[in-house]
């Protein structure tokens, strides 16, 4: 396992100091898996202050589609061939095609009744349930033998950083034979690597990093929690691996369990950084995949300049696929530890 980064530096006259001579450092490195590389650059102390979130989120109550009073009277129906009932319920969690979809099924669950809630104070139950909720509908797709059960995706943007539109708390369960990018490169590296070494990359990647413990976070049932060497996110990226298994139908409920408090506790952390968005997303594989191992990925989102609205996304990310993130993953690890231990 090859963790290649490249320490670079900027030479600059600082304003600040009379025109001194000034070196910035910076890092780019090298995904192990992909070769997609990032940047460790813009260093910043890792504190955001958070705007007043219950001023935000006043008054869009009125008009979200996935409170009580209003999502089952608003919200599409699946045709009787996909579900007869129309939607999908369990307990105060409700399953509906996505107005908006982006294949042939997209889906929208939500986390329940409450409009809107505190990143910390979202429980592990509740979030398991929302993952159940989500299988419950996969399974139906297996079951119906439906083209596009394939890939069983579920992606969760938590609040308008992330690019969510809607307070609401709700996942995007998405089930497509055509694997989006990130997770079709990642497949087709994984088999050459197989291919290469004889192994697993993902069984490789876990037992290296529990050996130099720089990123490992810890393990919750047999999910394995680590800090990912070259993140997509500003302030890190958190995957957890869960041995052994492909793909999303092969979580146990345990393991969705063990997965929403992991989830919880990446939360606690980043709250305390001030952080108040987020991107959560599975990468699951087919079932024949040997190559492949399930994991999902945890991004936070912030405001590059919270003033104007200003995203953490610009020309270098949208347009040439590089990410920046402002700190190095090893000292993110350090505040996001406390949590695991
Ligand atoms: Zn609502």
């Amino acid at each position: 396992m090859k963790f290649e980064a490249i320490a670079r530096e900027a030479v600059l006259l600082d304003p600040s100091d009379n025109l001194a001579r000034k070196t910035i450092p910076n890092e780019i490195r090298r995904d192990p898996l992909t070769g997609k590389t990032s940047r460790i650059c813009h260093f910043r102390e890792l504190e955001w202050k958070k705007p007043d979130l219950d001023k935000l989120v006043a008054g869009t109550e009125s008009w979200c589609p996935f409170c009580p009073d209003k999502v089952l009277k608003v919200t599409p129906c699946f045709p009787e061939e996909i579900i007869p009932e129309g939607r999908m319920t369990l307990g105060d969690k409700v399953l509906f095609p996505n107005i908006a979809p982006y294949d042939r099924l997209s889906a929208v669950a939500t986390l329940g009744e409450r409009h809107y809630i505190p990143m910390t104070d979202i429980k592990p139950r509740r979030i398991a349930d929302g993952f159940r909720l989500a299988i419950k509908y996969f399974r139906h797709l297996e079951d119906i033998q439906h083209p596009e059960s394939v890939y069983h995706l579920i992606s969760w943007n938590y609040m308008p950083a992330s690019g969510s539109s809607i307070i609401h708390p709700h996942l995007q369960v998405f089930a497509s034979s055509f694997a989006p990018n990130f997770l079709r490169e990642k497949l087709e590296a994984a088999r050459d690597y197989m291919d290469k070494h004889g192994s697993n990359y993902w069984d490789d990647l876990v037992a290296a990093e529990k050996e130099n413990e720089e990123r490992f976070l810890g393990e919750i049932g047999r999910t394995q929690w680590l800090t990912v060497f070259a993140p997509l996110g500003a302030v890190g990226d958190v995957t957890a691996v869960v041995p052994g298994i492909r793909s999303t139908l092969e979580l146990t409920d345990q393991d969705l369990d063990d997965l929403a408090i992991g989830l919880t506790k990446l939360m606690a952390a980043y709250d305390r950084m001030g952080i108040y968005n987020f991107n959560m997303s599975f990468f699951s594989a087919s079932s024949q995949d040997a190559h492949a191992r399930f994991h999902l990925l945890f991004s936070p989102r912030i405001y590059f300049n919270p003033s104007i609205g200003t995203p953490d996304v610009a020309a270098l990310g949208r347009m040439f696929g590089e990410s920046v993130c402002m700190g190095f993953p090893e000292e993110i690890n350090k505040l996001l530890k406390v949590e695991f231990d």
